[in-house]
């Protein structure tokens, strides 16, 4: 036995004063098993009313403490049906946040560590790990070798980063310090994420100053249009300095053409960013690295591996030309985190906007080590298979239509069963509804072109066939239902 280990064996009630750790946590590891054996069988939507957990969970008894035993069984009774079961194989809404075995070890260890790794000193290995798994997983992405990575919670924090570097080196790093000069502006297409709005007011540019350029036929945003609208501005005195290009848009997985985009950047000095928070996982996958192409002349980079990379929430990477002026942005140096190592070791805390940090770096890199890039890739296959014959069916289903997609494990679709779209609008609204009451399956909608689609994701880590057969056979009843009454 090494000495570090002998020394915890026997000093082990010093750890972990009062409380006998291995007599209870088996009870846990028992209640999670027994949670994924029945979680086929649960309601994917937590059918359960505002108002209603609060209610049932009455008023705090006594001060404790209470039973571990009897801690579990309220979490059975009345936090599990409160509960919407993201993990469940029938789950298909939003996108993913998908999760796997290796990744929930690695949490446990990340929880028993308990570290807050904020700079390099207050935990060596998380910042050192961090900056390993990120390099490693550079050339598997196609982000230029010369980029550096820091991980984020999430792509809305990282895309704020990524703002706000953009604001300071624009104005010569003065608005941190002097305020925001009036009309800055940043450019996105009319399908870009919610975060990007938020992100923009957040940084004191005004989201009136978010311009929505169009976008073409396949979603993807108009670069012809992008130009006309930074020459217009210009013109009228405006400042632009930031476009935001999406690598898979939420409403409809739509990719922005990086290369066109670029190229207005490039003319006008612009920093480009892209947020690919969803479809990034597909660059591990060659046939899709076409959508990185053009990447290299971006400044930055985001894409969540706890959306569909097995690694569960949260996990947000994020990846930049010049961490230098990342730093600068957010550096800020009280004495007491004035350390000796400074400026020879990656201190995070310096890349983003909180000083506290997770160990994250630790569950991907288990994710990684344990699942292996091949079965990561067969996965990620198995879930595009999947979802491209769903759609197939539910095309061939009559009155239903898909109406985008499937493109990677995405599609959309309605009913084109009335000459009236309004009418459609309604009936695929009624379908959605029935679905997600129906406890079978949790899918969601957007608007597509205007009308009221439903969106279709596959990407539980462990969904099969007979899964996506489960959904077919639900929105199969739930349209003959709804076909009867019309
Ligand atoms: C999910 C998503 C986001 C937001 O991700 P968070 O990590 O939840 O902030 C941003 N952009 C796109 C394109 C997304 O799909």
């Amino acid at each position: 036995m090494p000495l570090w280990l002998s020394i915890l064996a026997t000093n082990q009630h010093v750890m972990i004063p009062r409380k006998d750790f291995s007599k209870e946590c088996h009870k846990v590891i028992e209640w999670i098993d027994e949670y994924f054996r029945q979680l086929e069988d649960l309601p994917v939507k937590s059918p359960v009313r505002p108002g209603e957990i609060k209610n049932a969970l009455g008023h705090m008894e006594s001060d404790g403490p209470d039973s571990l035993s009897e801690i579990l069984k309220d979490v059975s009774d009345i936090i599990l049906p409160g509960m919407t079961h993201w993990q469940h194989p029938n789950f298909h809404a939003y996108f993913p946040a998908n999760s796997s075995m290796e990744s929930l070890f690695a949490e446990f260890i990340t929880a028993a560590l308990g570290a807050q790794c904020m700079i390099w000193e207050t935990s060596p290995s998380a910042a050192e790990l961090e900056e390993y798994v990120l390099d490693w997983l550079k050339p598997h992405l196609g982000i230029p070798e010369d980029w550096e990575g820091v991980i984020q919670d999430t792509a809305s924090t990282a895309t704020l980063a990524a703002i706000l570097t953009a604001r300071e080196v624009a104005t010569d790093f003065q608005s941190n310090h002097e305020g925001v000069p009036a009309g800055m502006r940043v450019y996105g297409s009319t399908e870009t994420h919610s975060s990007i709005e938020k992100a923009v007011g957040v940084a004191g540019i005004g989201r009136r100053n978010l311009v929505a350029v169009g976008v073409r036929e396949d979603g993807g945003m108009d670069p012809e249009s992008l130009r006309e609208a930074v020459e217009k501005d210009i013109q009228s005195g405006l400042r632009p300095f930031c476009v935001i290009a999406t690598m898979g848009t939420t409403g409809t997985v739509a990719i922005d053409p990086l290369p066109k985009i670029a190229e207005v950047c490039e003319l006008h000095k612009l920093w480009l960013h892209v947020d690919a928070a969803y479809a990034g996982s597909a660059l591990l996958l060659p046939e899709y690295r076409w959508m990185a192409e053009g990447l290299e002349k971006a400044q930055s980079f985001v894409f969540n591996p706890h959306k569909w990379l097995f690694t569960n929430f949260d996990c947000s990477l994020y990846y930049v030309r010049n961490a230098d002026a990342l730093i600068r942005t957010f550096e800020i140096l009280p004495e007491y985190l004035n350390t000796s190592t400074r400026g020879s070791v990656n201190d995070y805390r310096d890349w983003g906007i909180p000083l506290g940090r997770r160990f994250r770096s630790l569950k991907l890199w288990f994710v990684l080590r344990g699942m292996g890039m091949e079965e990561i890739r067969s996965i990620m296959r198995r879930h595009i298979e999947l979802a491209g014959d769903l759609a197939e069916q539910i095309d061939a289903v009559e009155g239903l239509k898909v109406v985008s997609g499937p493109f990677l494990n995405f599609f959309a679709f309605r009913t084109d069963i009335s000459e009236s779209e309004e009418t459609n609008d309604v009936l695929t609204k009624s379908l959605l509804e029935r679905l997600n009451a129906s406890g079978v399956l949790f899918a969601s909608h957007t608007r597509h072109l205007e009308r009221y689609v439903i969106r279709f994701v596959v990407g539980q880590t462990y969904v099969e066939k007979k899964h996506t057969e489960r959904a077919l056979s639900a929105i199969k009843a739930e349209w003959s239902r709804i076909r009867v009454l019309i």
